[in-house]
């Protein structure tokens, strides 16, 4: 049968074109990828442009170890409950050493997750609290192993409601009761989770923080959630003030709707322009392999006197970051025709 080309020829052009765009913008994401970022592209970036797919759960990228849904409990509960996988996984295949990496700045991790602490002259504030089995070993003992009292815990600002992040949230909530803060879409989205947390603080746009001396300012920008907040941390590295930017959600999916990809851009530039307004030179992450976490934490721990600090990466840097994940967006967006 001869096929009338005035039909086919727009939807091939269309399709064409935007594979042209989507490998335009992963190109340019590609450009710039380093250490510092690389990990971040390969969550955000599609892994090939080429035939649209949509068959990824639009709940967003599966999280190591954990069911999509995220929401048993099981195994857990012994390690501090919370969410996390159906059963906790062996210690040895997801434990990983925590350590400082600021004069008031602790990275508490595991294999694949960190979670922050920064510590002010009023207590902790945590960023993050890993999937629910790490809560004692990685958070409670992390905290400990370096000199820090978990009950000190006045805030936990929690940077999304997936497993992976908010899974210690409850146990923590119940033991040390620290107030917790969400994006409002993300209170929405744990409280669908089995045993969630108790309903505290609605993060708002711009909000301040403050503990003791420091003050953290979160901003909302959705894209990999509804509620996905992002943090600029002041930090000192001997004395000298530098600040952190975490861009608090970073996957993205074939199943990602175009209103959040269209969100994720704007906010990851709205972003940019704040922290270079704020002068943001160091770059933290809630997954170890955004910026090659954990080897920049072990030389931090090798660093020598005088050495620097190999989180301090400079305003240039941050920028990039957030143009990567912006440009991966971007990719997304373009070659995602028919998406939800
Ligand atoms: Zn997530």
């Amino acid at each position: 049968m001869r096929m009338n080309p005035t039909i086919l020829f727009p939807l091939c052009l269309s399709t064409l074109l935007a594979q042209d765009t989507g490998t335009a913008h992963k190109a340019a994401a590609t450009a710039l990828l380093n250490s510092n970022n690389s990990g971040a592209a390969r969550l955000a970036c599609p892994a090939t442009i080429g035939v649209v797919s949509t068959a990824n759960s639009p709940a967003g990228p599966s999280r190591a170890g954990g069911p999509p849904g995220g929401a048993a409990k099981g195994g857990g509960a012994a390690k501090g409950g919370g969410r996390g996988p159906a059963a906790a996984p062996p210690k040895e295949n997801w434990y990983a050493e925590g350590g400082q990496v600021f004069d008031n700045l602790y990275m508490l991790t595991t294999k694949v997750n960190s979670a922050w602490a920064v510590k002010t002259s009023g207590g902790i504030i945590l960023i993050d609290t890993l999937f629910g089995y790490a809560a004692q070993d990685a958070i409670v003992d992390g905290l400990k192993k370096m000199g820090l009292d978990p009950a000190d815990i006045k805030y936990i600002i929690v940077s999304h409601a997936h497993g992976d992040h908010d899974g210690a949230v409850k146990f923590l909530q119940d033991t040390y009761k620290p107030r917790i803060i969400m994006g409002p879409k993300d209170w929405e989205l744990s409280a669908r989770e089995a045993d969630p947390p108790r309903h505290d603080i609605e993060a708002v746009d711009g909000q301040k923080v403050t503990l003791g001396d420091t003050t953290v300012t979160i901003y909302i920008t959705p894209g990999h959630t509804g509620g996905t907040l992002s943090v600029l941390v002041p930090v000192k590295d001997h004395g000298q003030p530098h600040l952190a930017m975490e861009w608090g959600g970073t996957a993205l999916s074939g199943g990602t709707s175009k209103e959040m990809l269209e969100s994720y851009i704007s906010n990851a530039k709205r972003l940019k322009d704040i922290s270079d307004g704020a002068g943001a030179d160091v770059i933290i992450v809630n997954h170890t392999e955004y910026n090659d976490a954990l080897n920049r934490l072990e030389r931090t721990k090798a660093r020598k006197a005088g050495e620097p600090n190999p989180w301090i990466v400079g305003k240039a840097e941050v920028q990039t970051y957030l143009t990567v994940v912006e440009e991966c967006a971007k990719a997304w967006l373009a070659i995602g025709e028919g998406r939800p």
